[in-house]
């Protein structure tokens, strides 16, 4: 089957979305494809059939490239938000289960993109982008077997490489950071649990949370901030589940 082009992806994406909204029959969804850009038809069935899938969080069967991949998660978070994403983010990952188990293969570039999508979307505050990065490394060099990994460990001195990276950042409000650790009283706005220590000035250390990541269009405003301990910020960002907060009114992971 010939590759599928960055343009066609986008195409099919429209008419996924428009399929899964019901204002276009699958059948027709598919023709339009094929007559307008000349697309193998059984791609552009697949290609149009996961919009749907992915957006019901399902598992599809039929694989899709990583750069639709990408492409479908990112449209998916702008164009429904956070909530939405986590469920895409779902089926993609269980398909990539289900295709690895049936070739017995891993799909690192598949995986990449989707740690990627995470990086961006669901991991944002500030350094976090490059955690998640380093967190793919990590389960790559779990992937290897071990005697491998002790060979490569064994060349090393241990003295760190340093790099220069360029990265964008929001520019977060300190104020908002600040009330919303007054408003909290030094106790965490998820768990309840006072703050685990005190930071060296005598305040309790809770971290300001973006409940809908500014990545994805959240607002720097009070009402999108939880302070929260390190324990329940971690599970925030990393956890499987995803979580709510006390006083605020929006919830997310
Ligand atoms: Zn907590
Ligand atoms: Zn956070």
């Amino acid at each position: 089957m010939p590759k599928v082009t960055s343009r066609e992806i986008e195409f099919c994406y429209d008419l996924g979305l428009a399929y899964h909204k019901r204002q276009i029959l699958f059948n027709d969804a598919v023709e339009t494809a094929v007559t307008a850009l000349h697309m193998n038809k059984a791609s552009a069935s697949d290609y149009i059939r996961n919009v749907d899938l992915i957006i019901k969080g399902k598992t599809y069967k039929r694989t899709i490239n990583p750069e639709a991949i990408s492409y479908y998660l990112t449209r998916i978070a702008t164009d429904f938000g956070l909530a939405a994403l986590m469920t895409a983010l779902k089926s993609v990952e269980s398909h990539i289960e289900y295709y690895e188990g049936l070739r017995n293969t891993t799909r690192h570039t598949a995986r990449q993109a989707v740690s990627d999508i995470r990086a961006r979307f669901v991991e944002p505050d500030a350094d976090e982008g490059q955690n998640a990065q380093f967190q793919r490394l990590v389960v790559q060099s779990l992937g290897d077997n071990e005697p491998e990994r002790l060979a490569r460990l064994s060349k090393l001195s241990g003295v760190p490489v340093r790099k220069t990276v360029e990265v964008t950042v929001f520019q977060r409000n300190p104020d908002v950071v600040a009330q919303a650790l007054v408003n909290a009283k030094g106790v965490c706005q998820r768990c309840c649990q006072p703050a685990p220590f005190t930071r060296k000035d005598g305040a309790p250390y809770l971290e300001v949370h973006h409940i809908i990541p500014l990545a994805i269009g959240g607002l720097d405003t009070l009402g999108n901030v939880a302070a929260i301990c390190p324990n329940c910020h971690r599970e925030a960002h990393f956890g499987s589940e995803p979580i709510t907060f006390l006083s605020t009114a929006a919830s997310a992971r």
